[in-house]
Protein backbone atom coordinates (compact mmCIF):
# COMPACT_ATOMS: atom_id res chain seq x y z
CA UNK A 1 0.00 0.00 0.00
CA UNK A 2 1.45 3.36 -0.65
CA UNK A 3 2.04 6.01 1.99
CA UNK A 4 2.60 9.79 2.84
CA UNK A 5 4.73 10.85 5.95
CA UNK A 6 3.82 14.60 6.54
CA UNK A 7 6.16 17.05 9.12
CA UNK A 8 3.42 19.11 9.98
CA UNK A 9 -0.44 19.96 10.43
CA UNK A 10 0.25 22.50 7.60
CA UNK A 11 1.18 19.26 5.42
CA UNK A 12 -1.47 17.06 6.64
CA UNK A 13 -4.32 19.93 5.87
CA UNK A 14 -2.28 20.24 2.49
CA UNK A 15 -2.86 16.60 1.32
CA UNK A 16 -6.55 16.50 2.81
CA UNK A 17 -7.02 19.35 0.33
CA UNK A 18 -5.95 17.72 -2.19
CA UNK A 19 -8.03 15.11 -1.58
CA UNK A 20 -11.38 17.66 -1.19
CA UNK A 21 -10.28 18.54 -4.73
CA UNK A 22 -11.09 15.36 -6.50
CA UNK A 23 -13.75 14.15 -4.43
CA UNK A 24 -17.85 14.19 -5.90
CA UNK A 25 -20.99 14.08 -3.55
CA UNK A 26 -22.05 10.95 -2.41
CA UNK A 27 -18.35 9.86 -1.18
CA UNK A 28 -17.88 8.84 2.23
CA UNK A 29 -14.23 8.82 4.20
CA UNK A 30 -13.65 7.22 7.36
CA UNK A 31 -10.60 8.58 9.24
CA UNK A 32 -9.17 6.37 12.05
CA UNK A 33 -6.12 7.08 13.93
CA UNK A 34 -5.39 7.46 17.72
CA UNK A 35 -6.29 10.53 19.62
CA UNK A 36 -4.06 13.89 18.20
CA UNK A 37 -2.98 11.84 15.15
CA UNK A 38 -4.58 14.09 13.21
CA UNK A 39 -8.08 13.58 12.30
CA UNK A 40 -9.42 17.00 12.81
CA UNK A 41 -6.63 18.49 11.37
CA UNK A 42 -6.85 17.06 7.86
CA UNK A 43 -10.74 17.52 8.15
CA UNK A 44 -9.57 21.20 8.85
CA UNK A 45 -7.65 21.57 5.76
CA UNK A 46 -10.36 18.89 4.01
CA UNK A 47 -13.54 21.61 4.51
CA UNK A 48 -11.08 24.69 3.88
CA UNK A 49 -10.53 23.84 0.24
CA UNK A 50 -14.21 22.45 0.24
CA UNK A 51 -14.32 26.46 0.01
CA UNK A 52 -16.23 26.16 3.79
CA UNK A 53 -15.44 29.41 5.81
CA UNK A 54 -16.72 28.19 8.88
CA UNK A 55 -13.91 27.07 11.40
CA UNK A 56 -14.71 22.91 11.79
CA UNK A 57 -13.32 21.91 14.96
CA UNK A 58 -14.09 18.78 16.94
CA UNK A 59 -17.08 19.00 18.16
CA UNK A 60 -17.74 18.10 21.73
CA UNK A 61 -21.45 17.81 22.02
CA UNK A 62 -22.42 17.69 18.88
CA UNK A 63 -21.56 14.30 16.99
CA UNK A 64 -22.71 15.53 13.25
CA UNK A 65 -22.39 18.89 11.75
CA UNK A 66 -23.70 20.25 8.74
CA UNK A 67 -22.21 22.37 6.32
CA UNK A 68 -23.28 23.45 3.12
CA UNK A 69 -21.68 23.87 -0.07
CA UNK A 70 -21.35 26.71 -2.36
CA UNK A 71 -23.54 24.19 -5.12
CA UNK A 72 -26.65 24.78 -4.50
CA UNK A 73 -27.81 22.01 -2.01
CA UNK A 74 -24.87 20.57 -1.88
CA UNK A 75 -23.94 19.88 2.09
CA UNK A 76 -20.53 18.41 4.15
CA UNK A 77 -21.08 16.61 6.63
CA UNK A 78 -17.95 16.13 9.79
CA UNK A 79 -18.82 13.35 11.67
CA UNK A 80 -17.40 12.63 15.16
CA UNK A 81 -18.14 9.35 16.99
CA UNK A 82 -15.38 9.62 19.60
CA UNK A 83 -18.88 9.80 22.09
CA UNK A 84 -20.30 6.44 20.59
CA UNK A 85 -17.38 4.62 21.88
CA UNK A 86 -19.74 2.85 24.67
CA UNK A 87 -22.49 2.66 22.29
CA UNK A 88 -25.80 4.42 20.66
CA UNK A 89 -24.29 4.18 17.26
CA UNK A 90 -27.94 3.78 16.27
CA UNK A 91 -29.32 6.89 17.85
CA UNK A 92 -27.87 9.62 15.28
CA UNK A 93 -29.08 7.44 11.89
CA UNK A 94 -26.00 7.85 10.26
CA UNK A 95 -28.00 6.52 7.09
CA UNK A 96 -29.98 9.47 6.92
CA UNK A 97 -26.87 12.01 6.39
CA UNK A 98 -25.41 10.42 3.77
CA UNK A 99 -26.73 10.87 0.11
CA UNK A 100 -25.96 12.01 -3.48
CA UNK A 101 -25.36 15.65 -2.98
CA UNK A 102 -23.29 15.01 0.60
CA UNK A 103 -19.57 14.56 1.30
CA UNK A 104 -19.11 12.75 4.37
CA UNK A 105 -15.94 12.67 6.77
CA UNK A 106 -16.00 10.37 9.45
CA UNK A 107 -13.50 10.57 12.71
CA UNK A 108 -13.96 7.35 14.87
CA UNK A 109 -16.07 5.39 12.09
CA UNK A 110 -14.85 2.10 13.82
CA UNK A 111 -17.77 3.62 16.87
CA UNK A 112 -20.58 3.47 13.68
CA UNK A 113 -19.44 0.91 11.74
CA UNK A 114 -22.50 -1.30 11.22
CA UNK A 115 -24.49 1.59 9.75
CA UNK A 116 -20.97 2.73 7.26
CA UNK A 117 -21.93 1.98 4.05
CA UNK A 118 -20.76 -1.13 1.76
CA UNK A 119 -17.94 1.07 -0.01
CA UNK A 120 -15.72 3.96 1.33
CA UNK A 121 -12.58 4.99 1.45
CA UNK A 122 -10.73 4.70 4.87
CA UNK A 123 -7.89 6.88 5.82
CA UNK A 124 -5.26 5.62 9.03
CA UNK A 125 -3.45 8.32 10.20
CA UNK A 126 -0.40 7.30 12.55
CA UNK A 127 1.95 9.46 14.95
CA UNK A 128 5.33 8.47 14.04
CA UNK A 129 7.19 10.77 16.15
CA UNK A 130 6.41 14.65 17.39
CA UNK A 131 4.99 16.49 14.23
CA UNK A 132 5.28 13.34 11.46
CA UNK A 133 2.15 11.53 10.69
CA UNK A 134 1.97 8.47 8.58
CA UNK A 135 -1.08 8.48 6.26
CA UNK A 136 -2.56 5.60 4.50
CA UNK A 137 -5.68 5.17 2.51
CA UNK A 138 -7.67 2.31 1.12
CA UNK A 139 -10.87 1.36 -0.19
CA UNK A 140 -13.17 -0.53 1.38
CA UNK A 141 -15.88 -2.81 -0.52
CA UNK A 142 -15.58 -2.94 -4.35
CA UNK A 143 -16.01 0.03 -6.01
CA UNK A 144 -14.12 1.49 -9.06
CA UNK A 145 -15.33 5.16 -8.34
CA UNK A 146 -13.35 5.10 -5.00
CA UNK A 147 -10.08 3.41 -6.55
CA UNK A 148 -9.51 5.71 -9.30
CA UNK A 149 -10.19 8.36 -6.25
CA UNK A 150 -7.83 6.87 -4.26
CA UNK A 151 -5.13 6.69 -7.21
CA UNK A 152 -5.97 10.08 -8.43
CA UNK A 153 -5.08 11.53 -5.06
CA UNK A 154 -1.88 9.14 -3.89
CA UNK A 155 -0.53 8.85 -7.94
CA UNK A 156 2.74 10.65 -6.12
CA UNK A 157 3.02 9.24 -3.22
CA UNK A 158 5.69 6.37 -1.66
CA UNK A 159 5.06 2.98 -2.45
CA UNK A 160 6.19 0.00 -0.06
P1 LIG B 1 -7.35 13.84 16.29
O1 LIG B 1 -8.55 14.50 15.71
O2 LIG B 1 -6.89 12.64 15.52
O3 LIG B 1 -7.48 13.53 17.76
P2 LIG B 1 -6.09 16.44 16.04
O4 LIG B 1 -6.09 16.81 14.60
O5 LIG B 1 -7.13 17.06 16.92
O6 LIG B 1 -6.11 14.84 16.17
O7 LIG B 1 -4.68 16.77 16.69
C1 LIG B 1 -3.46 16.55 16.04
C2 LIG B 1 -2.41 17.40 16.72
O8 LIG B 1 -1.12 17.07 16.22
C3 LIG B 1 -2.62 18.87 16.45
O9 LIG B 1 -2.26 19.61 17.60
C4 LIG B 1 -1.65 19.15 15.30
O10 LIG B 1 -1.21 20.49 15.27
C5 LIG B 1 -0.50 18.24 15.68
N1 LIG B 1 0.35 17.83 14.54
C6 LIG B 1 1.70 17.86 14.52
N2 LIG B 1 2.20 17.40 13.38
C7 LIG B 1 1.13 17.02 12.62
C8 LIG B 1 1.01 16.44 11.32
N3 LIG B 1 2.08 16.10 10.57
N4 LIG B 1 -0.23 16.21 10.87
C9 LIG B 1 -1.32 16.50 11.62
N5 LIG B 1 -1.27 17.04 12.86
C10 LIG B 1 -0.05 17.29 13.36
MG1 LIG C 1 -10.56 14.75 16.41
Amino acid sequence: MSYKITQSAEETKQIAAELAQLIEPGKVISLRGDLGSGKTTFSQGFAKALGIKRAVKSPTYTIVKQYPLGEQGKLFNHIDAYRLEEGGAESIDLESFIDDVTITLIEWAEFVIDYMPETYLEIELEAVDNDERKIQVRTVGQSDDYDQLRKEWTQNWKGL
